[in-house]
């Protein structure tokens, strides 16, 4: 079924803006999505006639508020297909869910010596914590290449697996290549390898069906915010009998089953990982973005956005610039990202014309520098990202303003 993005469009009220004098043209989903007002309305209905900590009260606001987040958490369980929502530990974000892995799972099972196994199209978020980890223990650190500045290199991945590294940690979703990963196949050789696999799916769950049950991962994180829903909350997935087996990651209160003055017991899944008042509203403004989601069906997301890349690819392949990443004759390996390089142009200076016609897209190395300086070999990529709401006259409007840029800094097509 296709989306009906007129209808889509009028739930978000900040794509009624301007920007710089233009209609706002909003092409930078893959760093925060817009929130429709189902979401904004959930969030703010909380702090009108529910808001109360939770689990603590005994009484009717605070049992409230207590059953909606434990209501969330069951929305995010059968939103991925998790088995139940104790394997749903929410974090700030996938940056602070994967460094609680780092730190609680790696802490304990990474030894010196031993392989930590990654890829050069990794985000910062799944880099640094297993640099930090390796370290730490003064273990090694691998990564399976990019071939072609498109796919993870097969060979290598099977190469790499040889050295039995004690956990394979991969993007979903590549926030810079838009590659989609085989993530299930993936995983499956990593654990034929001994491997304990962690994906990040921050780029995934926004934007296609995603089963974490039939991916069979061990971990795997995701950010509200990018998904319609709030900042300040995310999710980390694990596989209930890997957390059972865990220590905790922060210690404080709710985490806890007893406290004595030198010792502690630890509450049950998921409690035992969030200490401290948690992100309440967060949580429901996350389950009122799913009920959005679903009401749409992924399937279909992910179709709406496979046609746009498809389209937006077409425009730019006549537009004198180098794509980035999978193309057209990849849209099953393909999200909708798309970046791309202008000779004589810098990306800062192709957003900042962009953004005087109005269109919002991101420059940078988008938290990916190995990736962006080593492999594509720029200083930075300017980036177009899709969502729900967007449209091909959008693309058209962002494709007219490459011709802005070539007319202000004098590039010969
Ligand atoms: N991984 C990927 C692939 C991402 O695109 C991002 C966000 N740009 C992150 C991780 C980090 O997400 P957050 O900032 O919400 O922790």
């Amino acid at each position: 079924m296709t989306l009906d993005v007129e209808k889509i469009r009028k739930d978000f009220p900040i794509l009624k803006s301007m920007a710089n004098g233009k209609p706002l043209v909003y092409l930078d989903n893959a760093a925060t999505a817009q929130k429709p007002r189902q979401v904004i309305n959930a969030v703010s209905k909380h702090y009108k006639k529910s808001n109360a900590n939770v689990h603590r009260g005994i009484y009717k606001l605070a049992e409230d508020a207590t059953a909606q987040y434990i209501k969330s958490k069951e929305t995010v369980a059968k939103f991925v297909g998790a088995e139940s929502y104790r394997s749903v530990i929410y974090f700030r974000s996938t940056t602070e869910a994967i460094n609680a892995v780092a730190r609680a799972w790696g802490d304990v099972n990474v030894d010196k010596g031993d392989h930590i196994l990654i890829t050069e199209m990794e985000h910062h978020s799944n880099i640094v914590p297993w640099q930090m980890l390796a370290k730490r223990k003064e273990a090694v650190l691998d990564y399976v290449k990019v071939s072609d500045g498109k796919f993870l290199d097969h060979d290598d991945f099977v190469s790499k697996l040889s050295l039995k590294p004690k956990i394979v940690a991969f993007s979903h979703v590549s926030n810079v290549l838009g590659t989609i990963n085989q993530a299930q196949e993936m995983t499956k050789m990593a654990h034929e390898a001994g491997s304990t696999v962690l994906i990040d799916g921050a780029q995934a769950v926004p934007h296609m069906p995603v089963n974490v049950s039939e991916i069979n991962a061990d971990f795997y994180a995701f950010s509200g915010h990018k998904m319609l829903g709030p900042s300040g909350i995310g999710v980390l997935y694990g596989s209930e009998e890997i957390l059972e087996g865990m220590a905790p990651f922060h210690g404080g209160g709710d985490m806890i089953r007893t406290v004595d003055f030198q010792e502690s017991t630890w509450n049950e899944l998921p409690w035992k990982f969030e200490a401290g008042t948690q992100n309440i509203e967060g949580a429901i403004g996350l389950a009122a973005a799913i009920k959005y989601l679903k009401r749409l069906g992924m399937e279909n997301v992910r179709e709406h956005e496979k046609t746009l890349t498809s389209y937006a690819l077409d425009r730019l392949s006549h537009a004198g610039v180098t794509i980035h990443g999978p193309g057209k004759e990849d849209m099953d390996k393909k999200a909708g990202v798309i970046s791309f390089s202008m000779k004589g142009a810098h990306a800062h200076d192709i957003a900042q014309i962009f953004d005087s016609e109005g269109v919002a897209i991101r420059s940078g190395h988008h938290c990916a520098m190995p990736l962006v300086t080593k492999i594509l070999n720029e200083p930075a990529v300017p980036r177009m990202s899709f969502y729900i709401y967007n449209t091909q006259a959008e693309i058209d409007t962002a494709i007219a303003s490459l011709d802005k840029v070539r007319e202000i800094l004098k590039i010969q097509r």
